[in-house]
């Protein structure tokens, strides 16, 4: 690997032999530099940061093993600098890093004023902090997350430095090199989506889904048969953001033999890893299998590598790969390939929200360079404008309202991670304001995907992030009971109940329980507020079914009658309407020469490209999965 000699070269150029450095090497994108005189770093500070821009990389700053001191005692010697008031929940140690983690709930406080009491840790223990936020409600799934990626760091070590070596190994371009788009899966269509981008040396595959709303034989997967290559040619794995029909199906890859890496944001790893655990705990209550196993699962979070946005990373020899907010969900992002020294830069947008949302900052527009976009259309119909965000909160107020004050109980299905926060922060604003009283049951997981948003506050719009820092997290106000674990017939009895519950299209889990036993009475009350699929039992019922047939306990079928209030409020959407994605193209820096459309209903999206390509006079075409399109 040459490009580690260089490296070498340039940390001894740039580095004065006080440093002491005693071993350079990569962890996948990243260098460790160790040192055995990690004091002659702090001493200047400029040493990190110079080394850093020198190299166009994230540098991780190593003690010699030879410093590292008991873990017992370094353990207890941290506990005396770090002020109390940080509340330390975890310190775990990770001798293939010489790292210490601490999990705390006020980091800042184990970084200190000028990172003090951090390079203090790393002067008397010898360890070097990696200091992570610990949610301030308690996460299951997180904890299980960080406890997985420190008892396999010696495993995750050598991951690394196999993903450098093909990251950084040399080959030969050509000016002739071309680019080509597979279009896999969530072409026409949404779910699964998935696609692959192709040069002569690089293959790099763009998320990884499953279509929930339709599990019929060839429609629920991408179509990865088609890839003719095994697996271990498969550069790398970006996932955009969490939701299955995103990230659903990378177990399987990891099932089927792929052993690379999986780039994404930390919360993105944490929510799919949740969604993946439910998607089998909900087929396996459904009595059916999923197409991959829990191991499948775990195996790919140790293959993760989280980016932060707008850090760039190499990911393959030919190709840099940045990742932007996308304001959809926790993580979510946009993804930016900066492809053969610049030959050609795609942006894939992801699921985007390009307006107003409680939780997250606005949606990245400004690229450095843009030739082909590929964007979702799932509200791109000429007929798919959203109504603003004051009209669909008083009308949730209203219909709730309505509902109660008829004894009844109002389901509110949504997806687990996205919608639910969401609303949580709308309702949660009502209660503060005295509009409403009643009770609040969040069931299913929810309350989970809550508390992950919590260990990430600095992904969140600033109101919410300085509430959860000061420990006020929405999320966990005293309003919201959690459900679970209570039987459902005794949430229902409280007359005039709100039900938050996953899945969002009645597709399983808790909402479709609820709804069942809802159903026939008219005073109860199901509200949509987010997107139904073609095919998803939401989607039936939001069209206006009647009669549902549903097998009794003593196995006899019967019609149910649907004689809920159905009511389908829009505006909650993570999802950009009409007007959103066509002023987030034309506000898109720099304009794009080529679009190409995905994530989106086929009417939807062919009727999409042919306004915009007519609007903007840039090439701009609908693909149909397994399409393939020459990009250069
Ligand atoms: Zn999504």
């Amino acid at each position: 690997m040459e490009i580690l000699e260089q490296i070498k070269k340039t940390v001894n150029a740039t580095l004065p032999e006080k440093c002491q450095v005693t071993k350079v090497e990569m962890e996948g994108p990243e260098v460790a530099i160790y040192t055995k005189n990690p004091k002659a770093f702090f001493e200047n500070e400029n040493f990190v940061a110079k080394i850093a821009f020198e190299l166009k990389k994230r540098v991780n700053i190593r003690t010699d093993k030879t410093l590292l001191s008991d873990p017992a005692e370094a353990k207890k010697k941290i506990m005396e600098i770090v002020p109390e008031d940080a509340q330390i929940k975890d310190i775990a140690f990770n001798t293939a890093f010489s790292e210490v983690v601490i999990e705390s709930i006020k980091p800042g406080l184990v970084i200190g004023k000028g990172g003090e009491t951090s390079k203090k840790i790393i002067l008397e223990t010898g360890w070097t902090p990696n200091i992570t936020r610990a949610p301030t409600q308690e996460s299951e799934i997180l904890r299980g997350i960080r406890h997985h990626l420190n008892k396999y760091s010696d495993e995750r070590k050598k991951i690394l430095k196999e993903t450098a070596k093909k990251i950084y190994s040399e080959i030969k371009t050509s000016p002739n090199d071309w680019v080509r788009l597979i279009a896999l899966g969530g072409f026409r269509q949404v779910g699964r989506s998935c696609m692959l981008v192709e040069t002569p040396h690089t293959k790099v595959m763009l998320d990884c889904g499953i279509n929930i709303a339709n599990d019929s034989p060839g429609e629920a997967f991408p179509y990865l048969d088609v890839l003719h290559f095994p697996l271990d040619e498969l550069s790398a794995v970006v996932i955009t953001h969490a939701h299955m029909d995103h990230s659903g199906f990378l177990p399987y890859l990891f099932k089927l033999g792929y052993r690379g890496p999986v780039y994404c944001t930390a919360p993105t790893r944490e929510l799919m890893t949740l969604l993946q655990f439910d998607y089998i705990d909900v087929m396996a209550k459904e009595g059916r299998e999923a197409p991959y196993s829990e191991k499948d699962v775990k195996e790919a979070v140790k293959y993760c590598i989280p980016r932060d946005y707008r850090e760039v990373t190499d990911i393959a020899p030919d190709m840099k790969l940045t990742l932007h907010n996308a304001a959809h969900i926790l993580g979510s992002a946009s993804a930016h390939l900066h492809i053969g020294e610049g030959a050609h830069n795609l942006v894939y947008s992801g699921d985007f929200k390009n307006g107003f949302t409680r939780l997250f900052n606005n949606v990245d527009i400004k690229y450095p360079r843009l030739e082909t976009l590929i964007i979702e259309s799932t509200y791109g119909g000429r007929d798919a404008i959203q109504p603003n965000r004051q009209f669909s909160e008083d009308k949730l107020l209203r219909v709730i309202k309505e509902t109660v004050q008829k004894d009844g109980n109002i389901l509110i299905p949504v997806f687990a991670v996205g919608r639910a926060q969401e609303i949580i922060l709308v309702l949660e604003n009502f209660y503060r304001k005295g509009l409403l009283d009643t009770k609040c049951y969040i069931d299913g997981m929810t309350r989970q995907a809550g508390a992950i948003h919590t260990a990430y506050p600095e992904y969140l719009r600033e109101g919410v992030q300085r509430r959860v820092l000061q420990n006020d997290s929405p999320f966990s106000a005293e309003i919201f009971e959690t459900a679970n674990g209570k039987n459902r017939a005794e949430v229902l009895e409280d007359k005039g109940a709100i039900i938050i519950a996953s899945s969002g299209m009645l597709t399983g889990g808790p909402s479709l329980d609820y709804f069942y036993r809802m159903a026939e009475n008219p005073a109860n009350t199901i509200i949509f507020v987010g997107y139904q699929g073609e095919g998803s039992l939401g989607k039936k019922i939001q069209s206006g079914i009647k009669t549902l047939p549903i097998t009794e306990k003593n196995g006899k079928t019967r019609a149910m009658n649907i004689n809920i209030r159905t009511e389908t409020i829009e505006g909650f959407s993570g999802h950009s309407d009409r007007n959103q994605l066509v002023n987030y193209i034309s506000s898109l820096k720099p304009k794009p020469k080529r679009i190409l459309v995905n994530h989106g209903e086929k009417n939807r999206s062919i009727e999409f490209a042919k306004y915009i390509s007519s609007k903007f006079r840039i090439n701009t075409a609908s693909l149909r999965n397994l399409d393939a399109v020459r990009l250069r």
